[in-house]
């Protein structure tokens, strides 16, 4: 799209398993959506490798397969995409307005919002290094992957406790690590956690490092108290400190909860009627590829029959009985 000014009926904003269902549900609905991708576009399952859960594959699917056979779906009943990103959006009056940051303005009587949620890093070149390579910020992705391997987890929310106990169904064992000695997780996470035989606790401690050349091989630990420093052996690191929503630029336009998901209510509707959120911008819970795809579909549906009833309505038939000026006969 060159830069310039476009006029739509749906505009999606985002393409992972959210975006690009609802973009496959807007285009066969003949809505011809445009898909406003974001870059790089695809969202979380580009940095996955192995998707062993998503249905219908398996032999399982590496993530950035997945997400261009989406594309491609969607782009057989006419999705039209733009690989930029949204950089302001003015949701005050109707068509919404869409700013991009090279290709031009896209105007759309619908929106659905599905810029998804990045994890939330420990921020170390290590990290950064091994991601993928024993180093995830998902326990349900990749808990399979690390069977009979010692790991270790760190954080101190409920997501910590959560992706510990899935891991205990791979793992010899599992060290959580948490920078304080008190807990964000709720209690009843904290003493499931707790009283696992496989789940040990290193408390007031950081990660400083991960080490290990293909693969992860262990920690280095720094107890924040003493300074002490210390090596764990683990052959895997689960960073569970929380997600961050990818909603900065609709912050003003949409409401927001207090740590920025997109509030919606009736499923998918949020704070502007007219715009839909789909898959992790609204979604703290779930976060798998297949709910987001799920999530996508519904959003569409809502999309598209929200635009249906802001149709002038047809010219109601004549009621039963009702005197009407003959139709003249030809021939
Ligand atoms: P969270 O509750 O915000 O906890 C994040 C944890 O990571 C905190 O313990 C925090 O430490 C730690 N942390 C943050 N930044 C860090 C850093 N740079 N280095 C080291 N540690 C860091 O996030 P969450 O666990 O993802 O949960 C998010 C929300 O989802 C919560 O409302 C939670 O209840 C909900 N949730 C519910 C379930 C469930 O009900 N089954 C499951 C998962 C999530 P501090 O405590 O020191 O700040």
């Amino acid at each position: 799209m060159s830069a310039g000014r476009r006029a739509v009926k749906v505009a999606i904003v985002g393409s992972g398993p959210a975006g690009l269902t609802a973009a496959l549900y807007a285009a066969r609905g003949e809505l011809k959506p445009l898909v406003i991708s974001g870059v790089p576009a695809g969202g979380q399952l580009l940095i996955t490798t192995e998707v062993e859960n998503y249905p219908g594959f398996p032999e399982g699917i590496q993530g950035p397969e997945l997400v261009d056979r989406m594309r491609r779906q969607a782009a057989r009943f006419g999705t039209e995409f733009v690989d930029d990103n949204v950089t302001r959006v003015d949701f005050s009056t109707r068509p919404f307005v869409l700013e991009t940051g090279t290709s031009g303005t896209v105007v759309a009587d619908a929106v659905i919002v599905a810029t998804g949620a990045n994890a939330r890093w420990l921020d170390l070149p290590s990290e950064e290094r091994l991601k993928g390579h024993g180093v995830s910020a998902c326990a349900t992705c990749d808990g399979f992957f690390f069977k009979g391997k010692e790991l270790a987890v760190v954080g101190g929310g409920d997501t910590a406790m959560e992706e510990a106990l899935f891991l205990t169904n791979f793992a010899t064992h599992i060290t959580i690590i948490h920078r304080r000695d008190q807990f964000r997780a709720s209690p009843i996470m904290l003493a499931r956690a707790r009283a696992h035989p496989k789940i040990s606790f290193l408390l007031d401690s950081a990660v400083e490092e991960v080490r290990g050349g293909e693969t992860v091989t262990g920690l280095r630990v720094k107890h924040l108290k003493t300074g002490a420093v210390t090596d764990l052996a683990v052959g895997g690191l689960f960073v569970a400190i929380g997600h961050v929503p990818a909603t900065e630029v609709f912050r003003g336009a949409l409401d927001l909860d207090p740590e920025g998901y997109v509030r919606v209510h009736h499923d998918t509707r949020t704070s502007v009627e007219g715009v839909f959120a789909a898959g992790d911008v609204h979604d703290r819970r779930y976060r798998q590829a297949v709910s987001a795809a799920g999530s996508g579909c519904m959003a569409a549906i809502d999309a598209e029959r929200w635009l249906a009833e802001q149709e002038p309505a047809p010219r109601a038939p004549p009621a039963a009985g009702a005197r009407v000026a003959p139709v003249p006969r030809s021939g």
